[in-house]
Parts: structure tokens; C-alpha cells; sequence
């Protein structure tokens, strides 16, 4: 009795099991519709299909974390988010709005800073904030704002080269927010950073985001990573690039990666990524299979041996 009682207990503790559900879309129109959308690389039988009936909405002020393997199509959805890419199929519109290239409103962040090596923290700062025609004096005390909101005073007037990376970061960030997109799409920002600089950004990303609450798109392929910063997780699977699920966070920020709940989070997406790799590695076998079928000398009748290859 007592033993099942405890049984019963600890399957309701059980952290991580109600703190990931399936995204529940909350009312009013959303802020990104993406809405069937598919992208072909090349032709004939070298085609790459890197995304397929793909669809998503992201609400104002949702973080959302694109998660999955390398190859499932990640970075090109956020290129076409971003308007610098124009998917082969479906369409992608932001309040209401067809994307049709480049807009002010979203705002794309990479890997690699991209500061001008010859202009200080602040004068990088100064030119992208001049540049979207802010005056002189305004975008000053805007690049001391957002460089003090990052942590990085002090080097106002440091050239990038005086950096480490993760400042580097910091001031990439300083940037980006100082220019006020309504959406900011990330693609794998912290990959190169080591661990520990990684993990500083997570805490300063959120603390930000807290903040302001923009709208976010963040592409990982780091479980952990997308469970830390998410509010979802839209976890993908490649060949075709596809959305397997679409995820809730439920876990109070700021978060701790090496949280038992999310831990357990991440094991549980982590297998669902090994299954769906392990589907498509045998759906590609079954594939190639009825193609050397079709292709062989005799035409689509000729099967292999039997006993061999296969299923017909
Ligand atoms: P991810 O960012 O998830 O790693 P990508 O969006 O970069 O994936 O790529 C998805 C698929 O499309 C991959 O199979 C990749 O090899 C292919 N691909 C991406 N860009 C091109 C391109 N310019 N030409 C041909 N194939 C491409
Ligand atoms: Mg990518």
C-alpha cells in the first residue's frame, strides 16, 4: 500500500512531464504565419528538399527555438523568415504581410559578429543607428544604452579586435536590439563560444528578453540550448526538413540548463530526434532500393534476387 502510494507520488513529482506539452496557439491573429511552406534545392534527382509542408505561427513576443539536426532545414526557414531566401512552395507573411525580401522589422544575427574592425563598440554601433536615420545625438545615447545593457561600459570605445568572442557577441547583440526590430532571428549565435561564454549569453539573452519581450527566432540544433531559452521548441527532423512537434516550455526563467526537469526535457526530445533519424534512414534504404529497381537495366519489373534488398 505504502509502496504504491510512493509510486504514485513520484510519478506525479516526476519533474518535466507536464512542463513540456503541445503548443497551444493563444487567441489573435499571429505576428509570423508560416503557412505550407516548402523549399527545393536543385533539380532532377539531385534535388535536396530542405523544407516540406512546413507550418508555424509565432504570436508577438513568443521565443521560439527552431531545433533539430544539422541539414533539417533550420537555417533555410530563417532565411526565408528573414525575405533573403523565397521558398519554392507556400508563403510567409508577418502581420498579415506577404514577406517579399528584406525588411527593418527583422533583423538577422549570425554566428560571426560582423562589426567593422576599424570603427570602436560605440561607432558600430553609431553608424547602424545613423544609418536607420537616427540624428547624431539620438543614436549616441542610444549606443551608450545598449552597450550598458550588455554589460560592456568599458569598452565603449574598444575596437573589436581588443574583444574576446563572447563580447564580441555581447556588442552584436548591443546592436541588434539598439536597432529595435520588431523580430529578431538568430541563427546558431553561440555555436563557436566556449561553454562557459555560451552560458553567460543564455542568462543575458533572457534577462533581456525579459525585459523587452521581442519576438525571437532562434535556431539551434543543441537541445539544451532551445529548452533554456525557448518559450517553444519546434523540434524538426531532415530529409525533407519537417516539423515533428511543436512544444510549450512551461519552466520559470531565468534557466538553469543543468535543471533536473529540463535535463529530462531534453532526453525525451533527444530520443524522439533518434527515432525519427532512424525512421528516415530506412525510409531512404526503402527509397534507394526501388529506385536501383526502376533504374536497372529491364525497367521498373526487374527486381533484385530473392532473398535479397528490399521488401517489394
Ligand atoms: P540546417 O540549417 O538545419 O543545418 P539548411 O537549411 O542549411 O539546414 O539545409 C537544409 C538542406 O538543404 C541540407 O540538406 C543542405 O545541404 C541543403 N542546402 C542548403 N543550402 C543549399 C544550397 N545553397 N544549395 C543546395 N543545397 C542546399
Ligand atoms: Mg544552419
Amino acid at each position: 500500500m505504502l509502496q504504491a502510494l510512493r509510486s504514485f507520488l513520484s510519478r506525479r513529482r516526476r519533474p518535466g512531464i507536464d512542463m513540456l506539452v503541445p503548443r497551444r496557439a493563444p487567441p489573435g491573429p499571429p505576428k509570423i504565419d508560416v503557412s505550407r511552406v516548402g523549399h527545393g534545392f536543385g533539380v532532377g534527382p539531385k534535388r535536396v528538399v530542405a523544407l516540406k509542408d512546413v507550418d508555424i505561427s509565432v504570436h508577438h513576443g513568443e521565443f521560439v527555438c527552431l531545433l533539430g539536426p544539422s541539414g533539417c532545414g533550420k537555417s533555410t526557414l530563417l532565411y526565408a523568415l528573414a525575405g533573403h531566401l523565397e521558398p519554392t512552395g507556400g508563403s510567409i507573411s508577418i502581420d498579415g504581410v506577404q514577406v517579399r525580401g528584406p525588411g527593418p522589422d527583422r533583423l538577422l544575427l549570425f554566428q560571426d559578429p560582423a562589426l567593422f574592425p576599424w570603427l570602436t563598440v560605440r561607432q558600430n554601433l553609431i553608424f547602424a543607428l545613423r544609418a536607420r536615420g537616427l540624428s547624431r545625438s539620438a543614436a549616441e545615447a542610444r549606443a551608450r544604452a545598449y552597450v550598458s545593457l550588455v554589460g560592456l561600459d568599458a569598452f565603449l570605445d574598444a575596437l573589436p579586435h581588443q574583444l574576446s568572442g563572447g563580447m564580441r557577441m555581447r556588442v552584436q547583440l548591443a546592436r541588434a536590439l539598439a536597432m529595435d526590430p520588431a523580430v529578431l532571428l538568430m541563427d546558431e549565435p553561440f555555436a563557436a563560444l566556449d561553454a562557459h561564454t555560451r552560458s553567460q549569453m543564455h542568462l543575458l539573452l533572457q534577462r533581456i528578453w525579459i525585459r523587452d519581450r521581442k519576438t525571437v527566432v532562434f535556431v539551434t540544433h543543441d537541445v539544451r540550448e532551445a529548452l533554456t531559452l525557448g518559450d517553444r521548441v519546434v523540434v524538426m527532423a531532415a530529409r525533407p526538413g519537417r516539423v515533428l512537434h511543436d512544444l510549450e516550455v512551461r519552466l520559470p526563467r531565468p534557466r538553469d540548463p543543468d535543471d533536473e526537469a529540463l535535463v529530462l526535457m531534453s532526453r525525451r526530445i533527444r530520443a524522439e530526434l533518434a527515432g525519427a533519424d532512424a525512421a528516415g534512414a530506412e525510409r531512404r534504404r526503402e527509397e534507394e532500393a526501388t529506385h536501383a529497381r526502376t533504374s536497372a537495366p529491364g525497367g521498373a519489373g526487374a527486381g533484385p534476387p530473392a532473398g535479397l534488398g528490399a521488401p517489394g
